[in-house]
């Protein structure tokens, strides 16, 4: 009885300690950028589901149910993974909506031994449970690997420790999925506007603002389809979708890890470039002019060809991003009053935009 007492007592100071921790980063998140991916508080949240029911490991799987995939947003021990929507034993949890024990994992048909076998890891017993949000909707599962004393898992009595972590968990999701969709084109799956905002504010105006030896330069392309109303009043307006999301994946395949492509809206994009001067953002510009210029895009059956026309610039950090976007726009107005399809770098005296 008495070492019962005191193991639950060193549980829920282990509990309080991982509590305490996430106060403590939650407290001072601002200062230091804020948490823009929520891994960190993922992480956090792996620790405490792990400690909770005494595993080896925990992860928090995100189901991302536009790409039907699953995707670990914290594996204690493990690098990213992701998987389809309806592989291994979290898959299942999620298709059945309800949570799962084994502790005979090689011989249950829904575990895949492949991550055991890339990495030399025994798995003897798993418990999953699924998330939800508040309305009941599944929005990611709870896994906890190999408990410590080698007896497995039991339903009842883990699942209810679980409980605690999945709960938080859920509610951290839900919030993270409804940020995600916020800062996301439906159609295209670019970033949008609001991404944009949020990613020079946490990311680009910081490599910026970095000490001298470690700054970086930033740059910024706008471009816009040439004569896209006519796509849709040849083609249709679904014809002009498909050209839109061309497009995108076009831009997309043609930068670096390290740049981000936005929908700025309707048929405009806004690419941000690290560590690319005006040059070398006029060079990519072009690159990509001749990728478009040469794409052809076929909707059901129908080959469909357009052009773009590119603004660059070369961003300040001192002042806002909107009057840097406005360089880059400038110049993307003068290649389209100077005959589209082409790249404009500087800002030419008689082509002032007036905003309409
Ligand atoms: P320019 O070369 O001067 O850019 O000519 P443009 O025809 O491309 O430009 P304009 O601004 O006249 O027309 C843009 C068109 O883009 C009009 C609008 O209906 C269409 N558009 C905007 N958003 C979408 C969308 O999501 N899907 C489709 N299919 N069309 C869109
Ligand atoms: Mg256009
Ligand atoms: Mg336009």
């Amino acid at each position: 009885m008495n070492s019962d007492k005191s193991d639950q007592s060193a549980l829920f100071n282990r509990t309080l300690d991982i509590t305490q921790d996430l106060y403590n980063k939650m407290s001072t998140a601002e200062a230091e950028g804020g948490w823009n991916d929520h891994f960190g508080l993922f992480s956090i949240f792996a620790e405490l589901g792990r400690t909770l029911v005494e595993a080896d490991r925990c992860s928090f799987w995100k189901w991302d149910k536009i790409n039907h995939k699953l995707i670990t947003n914290a594996a204690v021990g493990t690098d990213q993974i992701i998987i389809d929507e309806n592989t291994g034993l979290v898959g299942r949890a999620i298709r059945e909506k309800k949570p799962i024990v084994t502790n005979d994992p090689y011989n249950c048909p829904d575990f895949n031994s492949s991550v055991d076998k890339s990495t030399g890891y025994t798995t003897k017993s798993i418990l999953v449970i699924p998330c939800f949000n508040c309305k009941g909707e599944m929005i990611g599962a709870y896994q906890a690997i190999n408990k410590l004393d080698d007896k497995g898992f039991d339903l009842e009595h883990d699942v209810r420790r679980l409980s605690l972590a999945a709960v938080v968990c859920g509610i951290t999701l839900e919030a993270d999925t409804f940020l995600d969709d916020s800062q996301t084109d439906k159609l295209t799956k670019l970033r949008n506007r609001m991404g944009l905002h949020s990613d020079y504010k946490s990311k680009y105006l910081k490599l910026m603002q970095r000490s001298d030896d470690d700054k970086v330069t930033v740059s910024v392309i706008m471009c816009d389809i040439d004569h896209f109303k006519r796509v849709n009043d040849t083609y249709g307006h679904n014809a002009g979708d498909a050209v839109l999301e061309h497009v995108a994946k076009n831009l997309r395949e043609s930068v670096r890890e390290s740049d981000t492509v936005y929908r700025w809206g309707g048929e405009e994009f806004i690419i941000f470039l690290a560590k690319a001067d005006l040059d070398q953002s006029a060079f990519v510009a072009e690159r990509i002019r001749k990728r478009i210029e040469a794409s052809v895009c076929t909707f059901e059956g129908t080959d469909i060809k357009i052009t773009m026309s590119f603004g660059c610039a070369e961003m300040d950090p001192s002042v806002p991003v909107e009057d840097n976007i406005k360089v880059a726009d400038t110049r993307l107005y003068i290649a389209k009053e100077t005959g589209r399809n082409q790249v404009i770098k500087e800002t030419i005296e008689g082509y002032e935009k007036v905003d309409s």
